[in-house]
């Protein structure tokens, strides 16, 4: 008997922002497959009975390669299990989610996704920074600052001449180089920048400036991983909101 594998988005910390779906899939699963970015408070949701599996990933700590998680729940699923994929955020937003439904469907096993509230939208809402404003952003882009090998390359002038909101994920390392390739390409450097750590847990910090400024602020504040970059005129409504 073939199982199903439920493609699941947590959210991006706060259990109150899980789905209703998330929720009744993570009290009924047989087998849940973690990643990294799955806060603890969702963590201590799961029923004691539940079988975990740390796929875990974080920059500098590879535990599994994407082939083998891949493989992990194409077996798992194989077994006739319940299988929960639980990923932080949207499985389809730099989720990797993508990768691991075509697997699963190439292996002729059912799979289920669960979208997911992404941090790139609730750690700005979190921290008063709405994405979209009338007056000030006709445009979300959402950015990758960490690219792979196969990645087509980050168009920075586009972005730089974008008059809306840039929101960059997997951007704190990459900070000072984000910063310095939209001034580059002509973003005028007062431009209002703000980094928001560890959005929507008790431990969210939230640090603006410009993109001039910004890179030495985060360093001031010491702000840890996970943390998202956005730039745009609607940072300056965090002091309102
Ligand atoms: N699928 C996820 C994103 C995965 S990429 C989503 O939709 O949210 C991982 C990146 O997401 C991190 O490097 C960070 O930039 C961002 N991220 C995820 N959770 C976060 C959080 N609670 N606070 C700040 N950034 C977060």
């Amino acid at each position: 008997m073939t199982g199903r594998v439920f493609l699941v988005g947590a959210g991006p910390g706060d259990p109150g922002l899980l789905t209703l779906r998330a929720a009744e899939l993570i009290a009924s699963a047989d087998v849940i497959a973690l990643d990294a970015l799955v806060s603890g408070e969702i963590r201590s949701r799961i029923p004691p009975h539940v079988e975990i599996l740390h796929t875990g990933k974080r920059a500098g700590a590879h535990a599994m390669p994407q082939e083998e998680i891949n493989a992990l729940l194409v077996a798992e699923g194989r077994k006739g299990k319940r299988v929960v994929r639980l990923k932080g955020g949207d499985p389809f937003v730099f989720g990797r989610g993508g990768e691991e439904a075509m697997a699963l469907t190439a292996a002729g096993i059912p799979v289920e996704v669960v979208p997911g509230i992404s941090s790139a939208i609730a750690g700005p809402a979190y921290a008063g920074i709405p994405v979209t404003h009338r007056s000030c952003a006709t445009s979300l882009t959402i950015v990758t600052a960490h690219e792979s090998e196969a990645s087509t390359g980050i168009a920075w002038s586009a972005l730089a001449a974008s008059k809306g909101t840039l929101v960059f994920l997997m951007g704190l390392g990459n900070l000072p180089l984000v910063t310095r390739m939209l001034i580059e390409h002509g973003m005028p450097p007062q431009t209002a920048a703000a980094v928001i750590s560890k959005a929507t847990t008790p431990d969210q910090r939230t640090v603006t400036g410009t993109l001039e400024t910004i890179e030495q602020a985060v360093a001031n504040a010491q702000l840890e991983a996970p943390a998202l970059i956005v730039v745009g005129d609607v940072v300056k409504l965090h002091e309102v909101i």
